[in-house]
Formats: C-alpha cells, sequence, structure tokens
C-alpha cells in the first residue's frame, strides 16, 4: 500500500454538518463516515472532533435565559457528546473501529480522554472522537479541535464548513467573492476571516498545524486530501496567500 500524503489528520466536523436544517441528518453523517472509513483503510490515522452546534451554542443562548454562560458552555460541551454518541454507531456501522474520549468524566457513557490513550487508540487504527471540547467553558470546539491536534502531533487538521475554502466576502451573499487557495494565520487573525475563533487560529499558528478549510461537497475529497494530498479548499499556515 502507498504511503498516504499524512500520516495522522484531525478532523474538525460542525455539528451544523449533521443538522443543516436544525435536526440531525443521517444520511450526510454515513457519507462522511464512509469517506472516513477510505482514508483509515489507506492507512490515516484519524482523531475527530465534533461541535454540538446543531443542538446548542452556549454564546448563542440568550443572556435573558436565566442559565449562566458557564452553565450553558456546560450545556453545549454536552451537546458535543450526544453527537459523539450518534457518530460513533455511524462509524461503527461503516465497519471502523472508533472510540469516543471525552473531556468531562462521564464512564456510564464514554471513556475519559487523556493523550496516553489518544495516541494507543491512533496507533491501533481506531478512529478517535474528541467529544466534551476542552472541558472549559468560553471556548469553542475549533480551539478544542486545535488543541487536541497539536497533543496527538496531527500533521493536518481538516476543517469541514459549509462553504468550499476561505473567502476575502461571504460567497453566500457576494457572486465577486473570491476563495484563497492559502493563507497564512496571521492575515486570517488581521483580516477577522471567519475561518476558526482567533484562540483556534493561534494554537494553530504557534504549534505550526496546518489547517486546510473545505467543503465536504465531494465524497472523495477526504481522501484526496488525506492520502493524495490534493490542494482542496484553503490551506492556511505560516506562509502568504498565493
Ligand atoms: N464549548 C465550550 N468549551 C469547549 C468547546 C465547546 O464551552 O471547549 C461549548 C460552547 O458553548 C460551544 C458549544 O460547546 O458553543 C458547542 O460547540 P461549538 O459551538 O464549537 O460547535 P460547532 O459550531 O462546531 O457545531
Amino acid at each position: 500500500m502507498a504511503k498516504p500524503a499524512y500520516r495522522r489528520i484531525l478532523l474538525k466536523l460542525s455539528g451544523e454538518i449533521f443538522a443543516p436544517d436544525a435536526k440531525f441528518q443521517f444520511k450526510s453523517v454515513d457519507e462522511i463516515s464512509a469517506a472516513i472509513k477510505s482514508i483509515s483503510d489507506a492507512g490515516v490515522q484519524t482523531a475527530i472532533v465534533l461541535g454540538g452546534g446543531n443542538i446548542l451554542r452556549g454564546a448563542s443562548v440568550d443572556s435573558d435565559s436565566g442559565i449562566a454562560r458557564p452553565v450553558r458552555d456546560q450545556m453545549g460541551m454536552l451537546a458535543t457528546v450526544i453527537n459523539a454518541l450518534a457518530f460513533r454507531e455511524h462509524l461503527q456501522q461503516a465497519g471502523l473501529d472508533a472510540c469516543i474520549l471525552s473531556a468531562i468524566n462521564m464512564p456510564q457513557v464514554c471513556e475519559l480522554y487523556t493523550r496516553a490513550n489518544a495516541l494507543k487508540r491512533l496507533e491501533q487504527s481506531s478512529v478517535v472522537i474528541f467529544a466534551g471540547g476542552t472541558g472549559s467553558p468560553y471556548l469553542t470546539t475549533d480551539t478544542a479541535a486545535s488543541i487536541r491536534a497539536a497533543e496527538i502531533g496531527a500533521n493536518l487538521m481538516v476543517k469541514a464548513t459549509k462553504v468550499d475554502g476561505v473567502y476575502d466576502a461571504d460567497p453566500m451573499h457576494d457572486s465577486k467573492a473570491k476563495r484563497y487557495e492559502k493563507i497564512s494565520y496571521d492575515e486570517v487573525l488581521a483580516s477577522a476571516l471567519k475561518v476558526m475563533d482567533a484562540t483556534a487560529v493561534i494554537i494553530c499558528r504557534d504549534n505550526d498545524i496546518p489547517v486546510r478549510v473545505v467543503g465536504l461537497n465531494k465524497a472523495d475529497i477526504l481522501y484526496g486530501i488525506a492520502v493524495k494530498g490534493d490542494n482542496e479548499g484553503t490551506l492556511m499556515s505560516g506562509g502568504t496567500h498565493g
């Protein structure tokens, strides 16, 4: 078997991927599961961070709700565990060995995250789902993804979004919006481009984690990126855009 372009990747999936219409859409979850199987079979060690935004985002809950922000964020982190439980089922049905490692201890539901266990599972070719975000409020799952990517020494983070890369304007509203092929972390920060929150970008920058921002709009896009090294979407890295 030819060596894949990347030995170990971290895939960040927003909760929205599961629920474009604010409810679970399992058909697309199955397609994503099949795509993950294709890269895992090709020898790419795959870790996943799931968002919970399809269920609840702490910052979006009305501040008049009477629920303090840290509690709302805990609710959001639990939402990522709900998504992880559903997604593990789909990965297993696709024929993968998959496990959930949570930043929040809930032994009846899934294992607690430790770096050592994550590395062991990845070496055993399990697909590892990191759930529960970082376990701390005021953060996002993009930040959790960047921290986990650094901890496990991921060679690439793949951030799946609704659009197929990073644009200089919102492509949904501006037909002249241009997609970057490459962009630096500092350009993203300076232009306040909505790729990931600034904390996540800074962690990726400071730990040299390249991030490929893509739409999961083609069945073989993950295989192309992780196994063949295709230049899909936009690459955020240390270099400037070209
Ligand atoms: N969250 C948190 N700390 C973390 C990760 C997530 O408090 O380390 C909470 C936060 O409220 C967030 C929610 O969990 O809004 C769900 O995550 P996110 O909004 O990142 O999900 P996504 O947008 O990727 O679906």
